[in-house]
């Protein structure tokens, strides 16, 4: 029996609510470390979390928000100028996540496009609704209903003996219910508590989803007010589980 370690580093929304960091949900395999997404804040919550940004070997990114994906360009400069990097990184993500991480990274410190890491940096696209094998983990996506332009996705891990999955953004659909059924740990959105938002998971929707264990994150503030009169685990900042 393989155990996992994982470490909710950020669990907040792109609103800031609560005052929690972006999306990054660190998780330590038998035999790897990989992060579920690595919103702009993510590099700080790795700091906070005492975690050597260099000790993670894949980044897996459901899609193209910000407050998913946007912390890759700062950790890409530290790990070029400030922490040295040297083994390699592998970036998985949904179709266009190289080329969009390249655009956002000439925004955000120009003139870095001419530096070349020197470490070994490799992006794979996953192609929606099909599997895929990265290092010891393998990963199952279906399309998530949310902002097309970001590629969405949901996804299931496979990583020793267990399985994560991780709705990402998006509302619920037959697909994700699929998706996540059984599963060892659910990590699920719940941005709402009793609005119905489109485009995200909201609380209702949580009763749909099956899993031995499921821990909501990425609540705007109206969830966040409901945290203590719910029965399901809800994370925060620097929660650790092991499965
Ligand atoms: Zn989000
Ligand atoms: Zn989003």
């Amino acid at each position: 029996m393989s155990e996992i370690k994982v470490t909710f580093v950020g669990t907040g929304d792109a609103f800031g609510s609560g005052g929690r960091l972006q999306t990054c949900i660190v998780a330590e395999g038998p035999a790897s470390k990989f992060t579920i997404d690595f919103g702009a804040s993510s590099l700080i919550g790795l700091r906070r979390e005492a975690i050597d940004p260099n000790s993670i070997d894949t980044i897996l990114l459901t899609h193209l928000h910000g407050d998913h994906c946007g912390g890759i360009p700062f950790l890409l400069l530290d790990a070029m100028l400030g922490s040295k990097r040297a083994r390699p990184l592998t970036i998985v993500g949904p179709q266009d996540t190289e080329t969009h991480l390249r655009k956002v990274q000439q925004a955000l410190f120009p003139g870095s496009q001419r530096m070349v890491p020197k470490f070994d940096l490799n992006f794979v696209a996953l192609t929606p609704g099909t599997s895929a094998k990265v290092a010891d983990l393998i990963i199952h996506n279906v399309e998530a209903k949310h902002t097309r332009e970001t590629n969405p996705l949901a996804i299931r891990i496979s990583v020793g003996d267990k399985q994560i999955a991780y709705t990402g953004d998006g509302a619920l659909t037959e697909e994700l219910i699929h998706l996540v059924k059984g599963v060892d740990l659910l990590i699920a959105e719940s941005y709402f508590y009793d609005k119905p938002v489109p485009w995200h998971l909201n609380y209702p929707d949580i009763s749909q989803l099956e899993a031995k264990r499921i821990v909501l994150t990425h609540m705007h503030s109206n969830m966040l007010e409901q945290v203590d009169n719910v029965e399901e685990e809800c994370a925060y900042d620097g929660l650790t589980i092991t499965i």
